[in-house]
């Protein structure tokens, strides 16, 4: 998730009503994206997803009373509802739907980590074109939790105008509208570059849709469940690429991948490496442990998922 940068063309308009369901995609996603999403989704029912009775620690993090295809899709959808295109230009989107809105948790905002020092960044691999081999892509944001911050901050109703003229209200984080990233089909961050849709390709892109859901839950200081900064020493030091808590995006990703993958008979000894690393990559986000404010070592919690919502606007 990343923040909104200042918002300089919001206007007031009317609303059509709201009729998000489970991926509702906005017509200017390529047929091609959203053929592969929905294709992604589906593919949870053709993986053999057992619950062995050892998955205490994924249904106590799901919520859910076991862990199986339909409650997987349930969760998912309950809070990945809507999807915009990378070339959406959210600063230009934005609409006020209401000049006055009331939040729940008025004036409670999740806390920030002020930023520490980057590393200092090494000389870029080169593919021979002397033209650096990678640059950081966005995979998946979820805008609808940055707009409904704003909009608290503001004490304004806010929505999103899609591509057809209509206009999504965003009254609570779980209005799930996420916006999809360069990255999330680029064949350089595929597990198998080969085709983009190969089981282990959709492993991983469903593990990424699970993490953006994460983002859809908390109130109050879990707000979002908003990352950390990485501290020092860490792998990505300087980057907001960590979390402080034990329920969020990274643990939520990766805990869901690692039963997917035990689950994928389609995906080759190699592929299943790779999603391994990226669970283990997932799991180093986790801060356990960190210096708070006072500079005293904390533990990482449970962070509250109930996801607040507009009281009312006017
Ligand atoms: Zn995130």
């Amino acid at each position: 998730m990343k923040s909104i940068p200042a918002l300089s063309a919001i206007m007031l308009v009317g609303v059509l009503p709201h009729t998000a369901s489970a991926f509702q995609m906005d017509p200017a996603v390529p047929a091609e994206q959203r053929k592969v999403m929905l294709e992604d989704y589906g593919y949870l029912d053709r993986l053999q997803i057992l619950d062995e009775g050892n998955d205490l620690l994924t249904r106590q993090l799901l919520e859910t009373p076991r862990v199986s295809a339909p409650q997987l899709k349930s969760w998912l959808s309950s809070r990945m509802k809507a999807v915009i295109s990378e070339k959406t230009d959210i600063e230009t989107s934005v609409r006020i739907v209401s000049r006055a809105a009331y939040y729940q948790n008025g004036g409670t905002m999740p806390e920030i980590d002020a930023p520490v020092p980057t590393p200092t960044p090494k000389p870029a691999p080169t593919d021979g074109s002397g033209k650096p081999a990678f640059k950081p892509m966005v995979v998946m944001s979820n805008m609808g939790t940055a707009i409904y911050m704003y909009g608290k901050k503001n004490a304004k109703l806010l929505g999103l105008q899609g591509s057809d003229g209509k206009v999504m209200e965003i009254r609570t984080p779980r209005d799930g509208l996420v916006q999809i990233g360069e990255g999330l089909f680029h064949e350089r961050l595929r597990v198998n570059p080969e085709r983009v849709d190969l089981p282990a390709n959709r492993l991983a892109r469903l593990s990424t849709y699970f993490h953006e859901a994460r983002h859809s839950d908390g109130n109050g200081k879990s707000l979002g469940f908003a990352h950390a900064m990485c501290p020092v020493g860490h792998a990505y030091q300087g980057y907001y690429a960590c979390e402080k808590n034990l329920n969020g995006p990274y643990t939520i990703g990766a805990m869901v991948l690692k039963k997917l993958t035990e689950a994928c008979s389609d995906c080759s000894a190699k592929e299943k490496t790779t999603l391994q690393m990226i669970q283990a990559d997932s799991l180093s986000r986790v801060l356990k442990s960190y210096r708070n404010k006072s500079g005293f070592t904390e533990n990482a919690k449970v962070w509250n998922t109930a996801p607040e919502k507009v009281l009312f606007s006017i």
